[in-house]
């Protein structure tokens, strides 16, 4: 069928004409379709952020054309209001938004402002928290009493419970250890899966990344370099780790060939079958 989204020949350039000048996504082809699970990496300034910015319509190319759900976002009329509520952007550190007294008043916020009544808010946000494995004890407390990893699923339900068709999480991970990082990612891994959501994941790290989603798309200086499996994108590992991808997806890498039944050197090299 259709992708649910489709960029083509996306560009921006932020602050045109002046000495800032700088041109963060050149010519971004890219098909997203509904259900899939989509990692997004590439090095710090690589463009992620400002890619994912596009897909809601918080920025707007300044070249090139994105449709969603087969629409072009940038045609006269359409609505950007209606987009939002369908693409749930959930940028980095998103606690720091949770504001009201309780965790589910503000997993209702988004929601409540959509003009839904009090019980339908409710509903949308008891189901949101479950979807994030949010414990069912800790809806009345003050999200300020949370630990770190349950004020982050608190901040994802906020955005779940607008019932997005795609969720797009800009590093969801940062700043948790790394128990709070496998526990949050397991719990996005199987949120995408009961629920066929399209889920976009972006990391600068390949070892978040390629565990668990089923297309990695690179980004480096704006552009996407590839966009494939996490299999047939590891085989370029060496232009990985030219564009600051390094260690851990090596690493992986042997993980896979190894399972795969294949030997593997330390370095590496494949090792010629005798
Ligand atoms: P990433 O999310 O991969 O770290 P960004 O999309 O934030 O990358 O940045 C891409 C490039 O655009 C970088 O060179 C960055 O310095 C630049 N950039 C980001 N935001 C702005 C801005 N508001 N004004 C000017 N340049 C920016």
């Amino acid at each position: 069928g259709e992708p649910i989204l489709s960029l083509r020949g996306l560009n921006y350039v932020y602050s045109p004409g002046t000495a800032y000048e700088k041109q963060a996504m050149k010519d971004v082809n890219l098909d997203i379709w509904q259900g899939e699970f989509i990692g997004i990496i590439g090095h710090t300034g690589s463009g992620k952020s400002t890619l994912i910015q596009h897909l809601d319509g918080l920025i707007r190319a300044t070249g090139g054309e994105l449709y969603f759900d087969g629409e072009n976002i940038y045609k006269e009329g359409y609505s950007m209001k209606a987009l939002r509520q369908q693409v749930g952007l959930v940028f980095q550190y998103p606690e720091h938004q949770l504001f009201e007294a309780d965790v589910l008043s503000d997993v209702c916020f988004g929601p409540k402002n959509q003009g839904l009544s009090e019980e339908e808010c409710k509903k949308r946000a008891k189901e949101a928290l479950e979807m994030v494995g949010f414990p069912e004890s800790l809806y009345n407390a003050s999200p300020f009493d949370l630990s770190g990893g349950q004020k982050r699923r608190a901040a994802i339900a906020g955005v779940l419970a607008m019932r997005p068709k795609v969720l797009v999480l800009d590093e969801p991970t940062a700043g948790l250890d790394p128990k709070g990082r496998d526990d949050i990612l397991d719990q996005i891994a199987l949120l995408q899966k009961t629920t066929h959501m399209t889920v976009i994941l972006v990391s600068h790290s390949m070892e978040d990344v390629a565990k668990y989603v089923d297309r990695i798309i690179v980004m480096n200086h704006g552009e996407k370099i590839f966009d494939d499996t996490p299999k047939q994108v590891f085989l370029h590992y060496k232009r990985l780790e030219e564009v600051g991808l390094a260690a851990p997806e090596v690493t992986y890498l042997m993980h896979e060939l190894r399972e795969a039944g294949v030997p593997v050197s330390t370095d590496i090299t494949l090792v010629e079958e005798a």
